[in-house]
């Protein structure tokens, strides 16, 4: 896939990542081996008919191409780009085996993005007079909105925010998603007939109670992972320091990129330093280059080859000039007098032996603690589920770290109330979608048995 050169594209919000012209989808679409007995289709959460969608395009067909992906998948744009495609679908490519496996997340976003303005939306035939509703607008909720509504179920969708997509639209930013990619395939989803109300936060504006009571035959909670989790050593209360998620969230969703023209503030610093390896940290280290940052480290305490964030996300920003500091662990945030922080005093750490859930220990070196200065620190160490909801609802069951308990059918503790995604341990887009899915067939058959 062509990408825009590093030294332009850190400068700007524009795609990273060009999409393919069609003589390039024809030549990538014409490796497909066609496997009799396909593993690709094993590698995808949703279980996608890989090799038909590659047929048809390399028949120069995207039409019937997208027809094949929306049978299970309703955002397939979104998908071909955040999908980490190398440990899914790509990495059981027959060809893989020789590094060569077929591009098969870039021809999904051909497929998608040439016919994204299309009308290919399933004929609703078989509607039902039963109300569902769904908490939170991210991949999950949207997922199963999509196939319920396709079941013939009225669909509802009540979001917190402003503006629709969960992480898609407010972690995600725009220079690997662009905004306008996500409103189509939200476009395409209420054409279809799903209703989305945006500023209601279940279990203030509305309760759980007030939703079964103006008649939703059940309920679907998808309310996603969004409590920043941080270091707990000392000075991180210290100014200038952020969670990745407030940083991301001003940045993409509260356009402060764009201030004054939008009334968000964002503090543009000189060196920045990002604590973290996934792709939460990745976006936010990207996200610093991008609003002028000289600077920007990026410190994590394992090596490279334990990071969680994806492979081309971690080449796109080396190229853009992240220094990567490795095998190094925060001790303190250091401030100046009027509590700002500049500085943050580190020790080196090494892997040691693999324990017996084939964990490897890490070890602090003693002795080799060193201090690198900043003006600003984004924390971005993974992130607990939204608390607030589950705490609200009376014999609604979590575990200890706050994800709410499903059965085999994802439905809760209560009866009639499902969740699923980050909500209840997903880490993906994908894997988000693919219980979404799941929790729309469990919803339908609850449905028919009360
Ligand atoms: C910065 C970042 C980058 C990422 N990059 C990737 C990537 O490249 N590839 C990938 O596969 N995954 C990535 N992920 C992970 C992925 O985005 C999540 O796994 C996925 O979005 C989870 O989907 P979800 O629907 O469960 O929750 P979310 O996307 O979190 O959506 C939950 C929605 O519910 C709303 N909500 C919460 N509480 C309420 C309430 N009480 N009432 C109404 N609405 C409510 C929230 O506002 C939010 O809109 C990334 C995550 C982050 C944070």
């Amino acid at each position: 896939m062509p990408e825009r050169d590093p030294n332009i594209r850190k400068k700007d919000f524009e795609q990273v990542n060009c999409g393919y012209t069609q003589s390039e989808m024809l030549k990538e679409a014409k490796r497909c081996l066609q496997c009799q007995k396909p593993l690709c289709i094993h590698g995808c959460p949703v279980g996608i008919n890989i090799p038909e969608f590659v047929r048809y395009l390399s028949n120069n067909n995207p039409k019937q191409a997208v027809i094949v992906l929306k049978q299970k998948n309703n955002l397939p744009a979104v998908c071909s780009r955040v999908c980490p495609q190398e440990n899914q679908c790509e990495k059981f490519c027959i060809l893989a085996k020789k590094n060569e496996s077929v591009s098969i997340g870039n021809l999904e976003r051909y497929a998608a993005d040439t016919t994204a303005r299309d009308d290919l939306n399933d004929v609703i035939i078989n509607k039902k007079d039963i109300k569902i509703a769904i908490v939170g607008s991210g991949p999950a909720g949207l997922a199963c909105g999509g196939d319920l509504l396709k079941m013939g179920y009225n669909v509802t969708v009540y979001e917190s925010l402003h503006n629709a997509g969960g992480v898609l639209r407010y972690g995600i930013p725009k220079f690997r998603l662009p905004k306008d990619v996500l409103d189509l395939e939200l476009y395409n989803l209420k054409k279809l007939g799903i209703k989305i109300i945006l500023n209601t936060f279940i279990g203030r504006t509305k309760t759980i109670k007030e939703l079964f009571d103006e008649g939703y035959g059940a309920i679907f909670i998808a309310t996603g992972a969004g409590l920043p989790i941080f270091p707990k050593i000392s000075g991180e209360n210290l100014n200038h320091i952020y969670s990745a998620n407030e940083f991301l969230v001003r940045v993409n969703l509260m356009h402060s990129f764009d201030f004054p023209n939008y009334d968000t503030p964002i503090y543009k610093a000189r060196n920045v330093v990002v604590i973290g390896g996934g792709n939460t940290a990745m976006d936010a280290a990207r996200t610093a280059l991008r609003l002028g940052a000289k600077n920007v480290k990026l410190v994590y305490r394992k090596t490279e080859n334990e990071m969680p964030a994806r492979k081309e996300e971690r080449i796109h920003a080396k190229e853009e000039g992240v220094e990567f500091i490795t095998s190094t662990n925060p001790l303190r945030f250091i401030g100046n007098e009027k509590r700002f922080v500049k500085a943050i005093e580190c020790m080196k750490t090494e892997l040691g032996e693999v324990d017996n859930l084939g964990r490897r220990y890490l070890s602090k070196i003693i002795g080799s603690d060193y201090i690198i200065e900043t003006d600003m620190v984004i924390l971005a160490l993974g992130l607990h589920p939204n608390p607030t909801l589950p705490s609200l609802v009376d014999g609604l069951i979590v575990d200890s770290h706050g994800y709410i308990i499903t059965d085999d059918s994802l439905m809760t503790s209560l009866p009639g109330i499902f969740a699923g995604g980050d909500i209840i341990g997903g880490a993906t887009v994908i894997e988000a979608m693919g219980m979404g899915k799941k929790a729309a067939e469990g919803i339908k058959k609850y449905l028919k048995n009360n």
